[in-house]
């Protein structure tokens, strides 16, 4: 906005310093030009004027030379006192002047006195006057052709005068013939022309004029010597003479001058402090006159005014383009700059984001490995839960397991003592029965005291083919004597179904699970734990069925939650189903719970599915071992 007014101003200022410069320039030039167009068609008007008058006046020049060869003027002069003689001269030159055109030619004796005139008979005869004071006279008494321009005394008219000497036949001068033109027809042939012309003689004195009020003023103010001649030769009698009022001559090119006339002589149409002409000559060397053309300036000024009428207008479309383009530009380059600015704006905006982003990033980076380590700490973590858990289920196993190993320790030592008693009485067959019955006795402890090791081993975390029902049979021995007396019914369909699990994590949440469901029947009259299991897919369902009391109605919603227990203080640490549901999801596989609406509770876990039976899948413990007897193990 701020460059737009700039522009403008710096418009303004070119068009208010320069518009002026260029109109006075303009001006000046097309003056230049106009004015030399008009010298060049007046400098031709004037050769053609000149010339003219220079015809019209020399073509008489030879007449007076003819005429002197006459000899009867001779005769008379020699004879001037003779009437006949005169009259007949006065007669013929009568004739002459009528024949030639010219307006009077006459004699003159040798002191200048006129014998004979063509105007004898006219109302002022030239007869009888001298003329012995005129330079023609003069010029052609002394032999030469006489040449005179001025007004005459007896006339008043204008003439150029031509004089030559007649001589007798001895070659004296005896006097002059003259002849007289008038100047005024030839005046008169000049046709009106914007320009003015005059004809002055050798020393300036306006003898022709297209003007009247011109007629004997001068170009120049005349010396005093040329005034006094003038007067002494009565050349111009009566005629003021005075200057014409030329306030300023200045040069014009070559031959030309630019002349300045105020009000007095100028036209009364002009105004201001008078008329400019511009002013050219054409001397005539003949007959000692000089031509002038007068060419008003005035006549230029209209070609003056177009062309600065042009000029402006040129001048102002050009300003005005120029304006509009200096906009135009300042509009891109604005245009342009918005752009850039935006850009920059857009790229540190872009950058800024990039920033904030690599920022989001580097915490979110952080904030994941933060997670990781809490995976990887909840992970210990619940595997130390897991291993405590397990732990505690040890401690609450071991009282049977104590049973469980107590009792065959007392058959054995029943049967060693049996059998030492034997010995003594060399009962032999007996004693080795005895004997017999303590190995298979010390087997079964060992296959009791495998389970616990198995059970309390660290999980493993890698999945392989386990089978379902050895896991469960394998849960049932740890139970040991807690499930005695129970009602255990293993509804499999699919003996060997066989499932992708951890065998130590899988054996933890069964037992877990019997645990509970032992806990739950502790007052149940015929207790009854049933195993159902299922084929679902590419996963196998177990539902682990009590008929105890079923789930408490509060517990419901919070049997998973992780140290939830409705058991007495040291009964239950609340983790068995929290840590089973997690092993079981980490296993690919899910645990829920509900009651049955005939009673009692179900939990029903599921597993994926291993590769059928028979396939190079290694089962698990208790698969590979084989179910142990149910009745032994009781
Ligand atoms: P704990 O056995 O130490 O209490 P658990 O996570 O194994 O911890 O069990 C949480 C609770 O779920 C038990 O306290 C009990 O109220 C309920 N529960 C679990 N199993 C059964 C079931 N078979 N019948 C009824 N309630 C059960």
């Amino acid at each position: 906005m701020f460059k737009l007014k700039t522009h403008t101003a710096v418009m303004a200022i070119a068009a208010v310093v320069l518009l002026p410069l260029l109109l006075w320039q303009t001006a000046v030039w097309t003056e230049r030009v106009a004015l030399r167009r008009v010298a060049e068609q007046a400098a031709s008007t004037l050769a053609l004027y000149a010339t003219g008058l220079q015809e019209a006046v020399s073509k008489y020049e030879a007449l007076p030379r003819l005429l002197a060869r006459d000899p009867t003027l001779a005769d008379l002069l020699r004879n001037p006192d003779d009437p006949a003689r005169r009259d007949r001269i006065n007669r013929a030159l009568e004739e002459v002047n009528a024949i030639a055109g010219t307006a009077d030619t006459y004699l003159l004796d040798r002191g200048g006195l006129t014998l004979a005139a063509s105007n004898w008979n006219g109302p002022t005869p030239f007869v009888g006057r001298n003329y012995s004071y005129r330079p023609y006279f003069q010029q052609a008494i002394r032999g030469r052709l006489g040449r005179y321009v001025a007004l005459g005394t007896a006339s008043g008219k204008r003439g150029y005068y031509f004089a030559y000497p007649v001589r007798d036949r001895g070659g004296a001068r005896l006097g002059a013939i003259t002849v007289k033109v008038l100047l005024e027809p030839l005046e008169a042939a000049w046709p009106g022309t914007p320009d003015r012309m005059i004809a002055t003689d050798s020393v300036g004195v306006i003898l022709m004029s297209s003007r009247d009020d011109w007629r004997y003023r001068t170009l120049a103010p005349l010396s005093p010597d040329e005034l006094s001649r003038i007067k002494a030769q009565q050349q111009y009698t009566g005629a003021s003479l005075a200057p014409l009022p030329i306030t300023l001559r200045r040069a014009f090119g070559a031959g030309a001058e630019r002349v300045a006339l105020t009000e007095e002589a100028a036209p009364a149409s002009t105004t201001g402090g008078g008329e400019t002409f511009l002013l050219q000559s054409f001397p005539l060397q003949d007959i000692g006159l000089t031509v002038w053309s007068l060419s008003p300036v005035r006549q230029v000024r209209g070609a003056v005014t177009q062309a600065m009428v042009l000029a402006a207008f040129g001048f102002l479309i050009v300003i005005g383009l120029t304006w509009i383009w200096l906009q135009r530009r300042q509009a891109i380059r604005e245009r342009f700059e918005t752009d850039e600015r935006h850009k920059a704006e857009l790229e540190g905006e872009v950058a800024a984001r990039t920033r904030a982003l690599q920022t989001v990033n580097a915490d979110l980076r952080a904030e994941v490995a933060e997670r990781q380590k809490t995976e990887r700490e909840l992970r210990e973590t619940q595997a130390e839960l897991v291993q405590a858990a397990k732990m505690a289920a040890l401690g609450q196993l071991s009282a049977g397991i104590g049973h469980e190993l107590n009792q065959p320790l007392g058959a054995i030592r029943s049967y060693a003592d049996n059998a030492k008693v034997l010995l003594q009485r060399d009962r032999l067959p007996e004693v080795e029965s005895n004997l017999t019955q303590i190995s298979g006795i010390t087997a079964r402890m060992a296959e009791i005291i495998r389970r616990l090791k198995t059970f309390a081993r660290k999980p493993s975390h890698e999945a392989e083919a386990v089978c379902l029902r050895g896991a469960v049979d394998d849960a049932l021995a740890l139970m040991g004597s807690r499930i005695d007396g129970e009602r255990i019914e293993i509804a499999m369909p699919a003996e060997d179904a066989r499932v992708l699990a951890d065998p130590v994590r899988l054996q933890q949440t069964l037992v877990n699970l019997i645990g509970n469901a032992l806990d739950a029947m502790a007052e149940t009259e015929a207790p009854c734990l049933r195993f159902v299991a299922e084929t679902r897919g590419d996963q196998v369902a177990l539902q682990v069925i009590d008929s105890g009391p079923g789930i408490a109605e509060a517990a419901r919603d919070h049997v998973f939650d992780p140290f939830y227990t409705t058991k007495e203080p040291g009964q239950g640490l609340g983790l068995g189903l929290s840590i089973s549901y997690n092993i079981l999801r980490d296993l690919g596989g899910s645990l829920s719970a509900r009651n049955r609406p005939e009673g009692g509770a179900c939990f029903t876990l599921t597993l994926p599915r291993a590769e059928p039976a028979g396939a190079s899948a290694r089962g698990g413990d208790g698969a590979d071992l084989g179910p142990p007897p149910r009745e032994a193990v009781r």
